[in-house]
C-alpha cells in the first residue's frame, strides 16, 4: 500500500511541477530549493552506498568461483545489451536519416571539446586510483568500485576471526546506509517537484526546439523506445523467465526519478530499493550488479552517442563506410562505459565517438539545445537496463523473485 502511495505521490508531484514551471516561472525560487536539497542528499549518500554495498555484496558472494561466474554474467549482460542498443540506434538513424538537410547554421560553438577526448584515453588507466580519498572526493566512480571490489574480495581471504568481524561490520554499515537512503527516498516527491518545475521554467521553448530538431529527437526517442519496450522485455521473458510488465511496475518509482533527475547515480538508491523490495532480488546480487551498472551499463547513452554521430555525419554530408560505422559502434560502447552517471555526461563523451569516426567535433553544437531533454529519456533507459540485468542474473542464479 505504502509503495503505491509513494509512486502516486511522485506522479502527482510531477504533474503539478509542470504546471508550476509553466505558470509560476517567476516564483521558481520558492520551490527549486527542494530539488537542490534532494539532489544534494542523493549525492551525499551515493559514495557510501556504492562503497558499502559492493564490499558487503562481494564479501558475501564468497568464493572466487562464485564471484567469477557472477562477474562474467554481469559484464556479459552489460556489453551485449549495450551493443544491441547501438545497433538498434544505427538501424533507426539509417532508416530515417534525420540529419540530411539539417540546418548547419544552428551550430553553436562548444567549448572544451578537446579536453574530453584526451581524458578518455586515461579513463581505463584511472580505474586504479593513486589515492582512494582523492577518488572519493572527486567522485571517480570506477576507481571507488575497483577498490571496493578488492576489499570485498580480500575480506574472504582473511583469517576466520577477522573475516567474521569484517563481514559483520560491513553488513551492518550497509544496513545503516540503506536506512539513511530510505529516509531520503521518502522526500522524492518534493525533490522531483523542485527539479522538474525548475527545468520546465528554464526550457519553455520546447515547441521551437521541436520544430528545428524534431526528427532527430523523434529518432532518438523511437530507438530508445524499441530498446526499452521490445528488446529488453524479450530478454526478460526469454532469458530471465520474468514477467516484463510486473517488473516494469515494480520499477516505476526509480524510472520516473531517472527521468526527472537525468542521473543514473542519483537514482541508484531508489533502483536498489525497488529491485530488492518490489522485484525480490537478493541483496547479494543487487548490491553487486546495480552500483556497477549505474556507472558502467548505459544502453541509452550508447545508443544516443552513435545516433548523434550519424546525425552529424548526415548533416555535414559525410558518407560513412561500413567500417567507420562499426568503429562508431565500438567507441559508442566505450564512451557509454566511460560516461559518468550524471546529467549530460554523455554529451561530453560524444567527442570521443566523433574523433574516432573522423567527424567534425563542432557538430556537437547542432544538438546542444536538445541534449538535456534527451538525457531524461536515455537515463531512464540506462536505469531500466540495469534493473533488467539484476533480475535476469538473479533468476539465472536460481533466485525466487516476485516478478
Ligand atoms: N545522464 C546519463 C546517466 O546518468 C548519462 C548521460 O549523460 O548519457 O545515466
Amino acid at each position: 500500500m505504502k509503495k503505491l502511495a509513494l509512486y502516486w505521490q511522485i506522479l502527482i508531484a510531477f504533474a503539478l511541477s509542470i504546471l508550476y514551471g509553466l505558470f509560476f516561472s517567476d516564483y521558481i525560487h520558492l520551490v527549486a530549493w527542494m530539488g537542490d536539497i534532494f539532489i544534494k542528499a542523493l549525492k551525499m549518500i551515493i559514495i557510501p552506498l556504492i562503497f558499502t554495498s559492493i564490499i558487503s555484496g562481494i564479501a558475501n558472494i564468497g568464493s572466487g568461483d562464485n564471484l567469477g561466474r557472477l562477474g562474467i554474467k554481469t559484464i556479459g549482460y552489460y556489453l551485449s545489451t549495450s551493443t544491441v542498443a547501438l545497433f538498434t540506434g544505427l538501424i533507426v538513424v539509417n532508416i530515417f536519416k534525420p540529419g540530411v538537410g539539417a540546418d548547419l547554421g544552428l551550430a553553436s560553438h562548444v567549448e572544451g571539446l578537446g579536453a574530453a577526448k584526451e581524458s578518455f584515453g586515461s579513463t581505463l588507466m584511472n580505474i586504479v586510483p593513486d589515492n582512494l580519498f582523492v577518488a572519493m572526493v572527486e567522485n571517480q566512480m570506477l576507481s571507488i568500485i575497483f577498490f571496493a571490489i578488492l576489499m570485498g574480495f580480500f575480506i574472504t581471504k582473511t583469517k576466520e576471526k577477522s573475516q567474521k568481524l569484517l563481514l559483520g561490520f560491513f553488513d551492518s554499515l550497509f544496513e545503516l546506509i540503506m536506512k539513511i537512503t530510505l529516509f531520503i527516498i521518502r522526500f522524492t516527491p518534493y525533490g522531483i517537484f523542485g527539479i522538474v518545475a525548475k527545468q520546465i521554467s528554464e526550457n519553455n521553448n520546447l515547441g521551437e526546439l521541436f520544430s528545428r530538431l524534431g526528427l532527430f529527437m523523434l529518432v532518438v526517442i523511437l530507438a530508445l523506445f524499441i530498446h526499452a519496450f521490445i528488446v529488453l522485455p524479450i530478454l526478460l521473458k526469454t532469458i530471465g523467465g520474468v514477467n516484463p510488465l510486473k517488473h516494469f511496475n515494480a520499477m516505476r518509482t526509480p524510472l520516473i526519478t531517472a527521468f526527472s533527475t537525468s542521473s543514473s547515480n542519483a537514482t541508484l538508491p531508489l533502483t536498489m530499493n525497488a529491485v530488492k523490495k518490489n522485484s525480490g532480488v537478493s541483496t547479494k546480487i543487487s548490491s553487486f550488479t546495480l552500483p556497477l551498472g549505474a556507472t558502467v551499463n548505459m544502453d541509452g547513452t550508447a545508443l544516443y552517442e552513435l545516433v548523434v554521430a550519424m546525425f552529424i555525419a548526415q548533416a555535414y554530408g559525410i558518407e560513412l563506410t561500413f567500417t567507420e560505422q562499426i568503429i562508431g559502434v565500438l567507441t559508442g560502447l566505450l564512451a557509454s562505459i566511460g560516461a559518468a552517471g550524471i546529467p549530460m555526461a554523455g554529451l561530453v563523451m560524444i567527442s570521443v565517438v566523433l574523433s574516432a569516426m573522423g567527424l567534425p567535433l563542432e557538430g556537437v553544437g547542432l544538438i546542444l539545445a536538445v541534449d538535456r531533454i534527451l538525457d531524461m529519456f536515455r537515463t531512464t533507459v540506462n536505469v531500466w537496463s540495469d534493473s533488467c540485468g539484476a533480475v535476469i542474473i538473479a533468476k539465472s542464479e536460481g533466485e525466487k523473485l516476485k516478478v
